[in-house]
């Protein structure tokens, strides 16, 4: 899905009943780069003003991260150069240029490595302003996806990856992971293992619920996923992609944290069942309302996600015949 022009950002707590979901449910949209049945776009709020619509944070010595609306990427500069994932140039055409030159004002170094964290429109789009020093990389999923959108400010990567690899460069090492959710994921990890910095993104996010009607996984098959994650990557710091202010990053514990939320989803989707709740039910997405409330209700897009949480357990159960 493709769309430009200027958006608000809207933080999780900003103290509107009304958020533009429409808004958000195009950007998640784009992420994860299929056809998803969309929800009736509502009448678009203007976000309250001031908004912020971009930061560059120092998250580390040598760690930096450069937000533009909802959009996140990561940038470690070495003695040989930057190393970047995702360019992030779909919400504002600009954006690259804007965050070439916010390297540029730490690093005499040219970017040198622009990483693919997958292919999705929104995140991938616009690394051309890079391409006169960069190398491009994506997991091997991604490249016919890049191919085959064949925009001009895309780069088709020069180099691809299955599995795990390491990229040391500059005296830095960093790990990449293929997160291997389906055999159609493009999606990789990246840690940087000597500032416990891991980047992982749309896969988890950061005290917000998950999105939309769980596309990528079903919801015991992500929270398998988070604890290997939690339990093989030492790291304090993790971005996901996505994020703005307090949420831009977390830490360990709230990729745990995201984990049980998709088991207490299941778990008061299976409660409202027992009650006899139909399936998708009005009734169903209150009793799970009711019961996830006490701990989530301060996560972003609760409740306005819940209804779409839930289809995406009835569907996963469904499709594994329960
Ligand atoms: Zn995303």
């Amino acid at each position: 899905m493709r769309w430009s022009g200027h958006f608000p950002f809207v933080t999780p707590t900003a103290p509107t009943a009304r958020r533009p979901l429409g808004f958000l449910a195009i950007l998640m949209a784009g992420a994860l780069g299929s056809a998803l049945p969309m929800a009736p776009v509502v009448a678009q709020q203007p976000a309250p003003l001031p908004q912020s619509l971009s930061e560059f944070v120092r998250l580390k010595e040598d760690v930096y991260a450069f937000r533009f609306q909802n959009h996140v990427s990561m940038f470690i500069p070495t003695d040989e150069g930057a190393i970047v994932v995702d360019p992030i140039g779909q919400s504002n055409r600009q954006a690259p240029s804007v965050y070439k030159e916010a390297i540029r004002s730490v690093t005499d170094r040219p970017v040198r490595w622009m990483l693919y964290s997958h292919w999705g429109a929104d995140h991938g789009t616009g690394g051309i302003v890079f391409r006169d020093t960069a190398t491009f990389l994506s997991h091997r999923n991604a490249a016919p996806k890049i191919a085959a959108a064949n925009d001009p400010t895309s780069p088709v990567p020069d180099v691809t990856f299955d599995g795990g690899t390491t990229l040391e460069f500059g005296g830095k090492t960093l790990i990449l992971q293929s997160t291997a959710l389906s055999p159609a994921d493009d999606y990789f990890l990246v840690w940087y293992p000597a500032q416990k910095v891991l980047m992982m993104v749309d896969q988890v996010r950061v005290k917000t619920l998950p999105f939309g009607d769980l596309q990528g996984a079903s919801p015991e098959r992500m929270a398998e996923h988070l604890q290997y994650v939690a339990d093989n990557f030492d790291f304090d710091v993790l971005l996901w992609g996505h994020g703005a202010g307090p949420i831009l990053t977390g830490t360990k514990q709230d990729l745990l944290d995201h984990r049980q939320y998709y088991l207490d989803l299941v778990d008061a989707v299976r409660a409202a069942r027992a009650a006899g709740h139909a399936d998708n039910s009005e009734a169903m997405v209150a009793a799970v309302r009711t019961a996830l409330a006490p701990k989530y209700s301060s996560w972003g897009n609760f409740p306005g996600g819940l209804t779409a949480n839930v289809a995406g357990v009835v569907r996963w159960s469904s499709d594994a015949g329960g």
